[in-house]
């Protein structure tokens, strides 16, 4: 099982628990997903962007940022659920058209072209 399967049966079994099911819907799970994209977004808005990222392993930042992307993860793997897509794969492929869309030797150590 997949780390991610692992995360989507989790929550499976944490929504029915409660009796949930009938408010997973995809509409949903993207509006709740895209609060949680904003928490985590309102914890770094301030930080000083040539600080950010030593800032972001001192405490409790970085137990804070992890709880955020912790609830983005389980609301798109919710998504995922909802839509019938194997996360995983979709990303995996995403990444290796990604490569091909922007080859090394045209790429390298230079910001994506527009075109
Ligand atoms: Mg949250």
């Amino acid at each position: 099982m997949s780390d991610l399967a692992e995360i989507r049966d989790a929550s499976r079994a944490f929504i029915a628990d409660r009796q949930w099911q009938k408010f997973q819907d995809p509409k949903s799970i993207l509006l709740a997903l895209v609060g949680e994209v904003g928490e985590l977004a309102e914890l770094l808005q301030w930080l000083p962007a040539n600080k950010a990222r030593e800032l972001l392993h001192e405490e409790p930042l970085n137990t804070r940022v992890s709880e955020e992307m912790a609830d983005v993860l389980v609301y798109l793997v919710g998504l995922a659920d909802q839509c019938g897509v194997d996360l995983r794969s979709a990303a995996l492929h995403k990444i290796e058209a990604s490569a091909k869309k922007y080859p090394i030797e045209k790429n390298l150590g230079v910001a994506p072209d527009k075109a």
